[in-house]
């Protein structure tokens, strides 16, 4: 029997995925923005409401996560080593992943040859702060007044001295703790309610942006997933082989065999959280890593550790800035490090969630924000490859940490056959 029309559509509307709604969008966007030309700014404002929308995000979302990310860490003698070991290397490998982004980008510079006039005044107003008043600048004197002005450099030092003092004061501790993981799941789900709307967000924002500028705005996209893919590729097997051969004498091949379950899952839906009992399974039946060491570093690593986000953060920040011909300072790229470090941390392991954190490195540098909307179009095709290396990432950090705790069961990393 024929259904009614009104039971079938949005039936339908639901099960197309969402990145191929924001391709859609994108593309959309972009024919009509190209037929009615400057007329085409009527739609501007379905833009403009993705963007607070986006923004409205920031702050309560990278405030949960991190201190539910951090208060994971339950028992503090127990899990103050390995804790102290997991950031570092987290630390580590992200400011290494950040920086071949940036190096990438420099190198190939996807966004010449195109010339985009977005308000650029505050990028050349701006004064570079010196690495001293950075540094200062991240301890907030007041943690209600750095989280009202969305000031996200001081609300993450915050969070993670929070996190820390939660889990250092044990039991007593678990009330707050309980409600910051309520309410970031809550942030984790009003994510993906704004996500819902990105199709139209994007679609106005690209009208507007092909309306004034024409069509030929999308070419330099080719490039900089061109650009992204590389620099992943490139991280994953030189730094995390790297480091899985020098620090962990491990063979590097039995661990990118070992994680290709978990690879699969996190570049097909874009999400490391999602992934993560995938990658529980991979790294104790895979690569021989015990429980209690898996079962710590992982969920850490899938709240706090993001290499790929920080890849795509270099990339991205450098292809707009190029894209409208801003010339990035030494200290620009010195604060892209700082703040796209950072920026990964609090971005949740969810679909899209480095889109959003992009706008925080973006208007540290003084870029304008409209000019996501030239990257929010491709985000998926970006966001399965950064996931991917987001989740690589948290499984070669666990290895490490495995072997150098005595954790590692060689034998069953060595075996040919992974289940
Ligand atoms: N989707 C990514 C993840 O889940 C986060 C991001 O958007 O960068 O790891």
């Amino acid at each position: 029997m024929p259904q009614p029309a009104s039971s079938v559509r949005p039936g339908l509307w639901r099960r197309i995925p969402l990145w191929q709604k924001i391709l859609a969008g994108l593309i959309l966007g972009t024919l009509v923005g190209s037929l009615m030309g400057e007329q085409a700014s009527i739609f501007k404002p379905l833009g403009d409401i993705f963007i607070s929308a986006i923004k409205m995000l920031i702050v309560p979302l990278v405030f949960s996560t991190l201190v539910v990310g951090i208060g994971a860490m339950r028992d503090p003698q127990k899990m103050g080593r390995i804790g102290a070991r997991t950031i570092a290397l987290y630390l580590i490998t992200t400011a290494f992943a950040i920086a071949i982004g940036l190096f990438a980008s420099w190198l190939f510079q996807p966004g010449v040859g195109l010339e985009l006039s977005f308000d650029k005044a505050s990028a050349d107003a701006q004064e570079a702060p010196s690495l001293v008043e950075i540094l200062v600048g991240l301890v907030p004197q007041n943690p209600v007044d750095a989280l009202a002005t969305g000031n996200i450099l001081q609300i993450i030092v915050f969070a993670i001295g929070l996190g820390i003092s939660l889990t250092l004061i044990g039991e007593k501790g678990e009330p707050v703790l309980k409600v910051f993981e309520s309410f970031a799941d809550a942030m984790v789900k009003l994510t993906s309610l704004v996500m819902a709307i990105a199709p139209f967000g994007v679609f106005g924002l690209i009208a507007n942006v092909a309306g004034s500028y024409g069509a030929e705005v999308l070419l330099p996209l080719v490039k900089v997933i061109g650009v992204v893919y590389l620099a992943c590729v490139v991280h994953v097997l030189v730094v995390y082989s790297g480091l899985l051969a020098l620090l962990g004498r491990l063979n590097p091949m039995r661990y990118l065999k070992g994680i290709l379950d978990a690879l699969v899952v996190a570049y097909s839906s874009a999400s490391s959280s999602g992934t993560l009992p995938v990658s529980l399974r991979c790294a104790t039946k895979n690569l021989g890593i015990s429980e209690g060491v898996a079962g710590f570093v992982l969920p850490v690593g899938a709240t706090i550790n993001m290499d790929g986000t920080a890849i795509y953060q270099g990339v991205v920040a450098v292809f707009i800035a190029q894209l409208i011909g801003v010339d990035l300072s030494l200290a620009d790229y010195g604060m892209i490090i700082v703040t796209g470090t950072l920026a990964s941390i609090g971005t949740a392991g969810v679909p899209g969630a480095g889109l959003i954190m992009l706008s925080i490195v973006m208007a540290q540098i003084g870029l304008p924000l409209e000019a996501l909307a030239v990257v929010a179009g491709i985000d998926r095709i970006l966001d399965m490859a950064r996931t991917s290396v987001n989740v690589a990432g948290d499984l070669m950090v666990t290895t490490l940490v495995g072997k150098s705790e005595g954790e590692l069961d060689e034998d069953v990393y060595n075996a040919t056959s992974k289940s």
